[in-house]
């Protein structure tokens, strides 16, 4: 991942003092978000596809059917464009024009690359499977070759990115903040519930620890 200034593509003009693109930042968002969209243009039309995404380093990976369009896209060199958000909180304000949303968001570009070695590939699914659940892989049932041979990895070495965020109070304009309505924040976030168990969960076997 560039390290340097963005490029003129990447640079946040609105709001631009919400923007960060230091490696920290942009990891940190992308390892938070629960999903990402992919986006990306197919026979000259864009499409934005919701998938589950991880990190390791500065590559972010996903996966799919090995016949999705999406993933042979993908696996084609085509630019992409992954976006990752996560929702805060509703920002009340004073007036309709001063009501927004803290978040913290990503945009990533690079190429994406097929992961095709059978030994890069396990790890990489270990490692989206131990990422929201730590440990769990080791505790299940080794893929099949059929089962690896349908499931295409995509891994994507982030060229560049983004982040903007924003967090806080509304911004009022001083002269409103007398105007007798309610303001300030309704925080939002994902939360696991109780766990489920299926049918078949004999005694003794407990659900894995919650993703924070
Ligand atoms: C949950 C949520 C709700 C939002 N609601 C609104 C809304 O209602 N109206 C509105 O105008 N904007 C909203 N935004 C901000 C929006 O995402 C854009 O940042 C903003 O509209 C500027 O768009 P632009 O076309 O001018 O971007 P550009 O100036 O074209 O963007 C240039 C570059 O800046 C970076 N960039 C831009 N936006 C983001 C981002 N969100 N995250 C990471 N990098 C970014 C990218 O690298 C992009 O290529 C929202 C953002 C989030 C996360």
């Amino acid at each position: 991942m560039s390290t340097t200034a963005p490029s003129d593509f990447a640079r946040l003009r609105r709001l631009h003092e919400r923007g960060a693109y230091d490696a920290a930042t942009i990891h940190a968002v992308l390892d938070a978000a629960t999903h990402c969209h992919v986006g990306h243009v197919i026979d000259g039309r864009p499409v934005v596809i919701p998938t589950l995404h991880w990190r390791e380093g500065d590559t972010v990976y996903w996966h799919g059917s090995a016949a999705s369009r999406m993933l042979r896209n993908n696996a084609g060199g085509g630019e992409v464009c992954l976006t990752a958000t996560l929702i805060d909180g509703y920002v009340l304000a004073r007036s309709g024009f001063h009501h927004s949303v803290n978040y913290r968001s990503v945009m990533c570009f690079g190429t994406a690359r097929l992961v095709e070695a059978t030994e890069e590939k396990t790890a990489a699914l270990k490692g989206f499977v131990d990422r929201l659940f730590p440990g769990r892989w080791d505790t299940l049932r080794p893929p099949t070759a059929q089962e690896l041979k349908a499931t295409a990895v995509l891994a994507m070495p982030i060229r560049e990115a983004a982040a903007k965020m924003r967090s806080g109070p509304p911004g009022d304009d001083p002269e409103d903040l007398t105007w007798p309505a309610w303001a300030g924040v309704l925080p939002l976030h994902i939360a696991p519930g109780a766990p489920q168990p299926d049918a078949h969960v004999t005694g003794g076997l407990l659900p894995p620890a919650t993703p924070g």
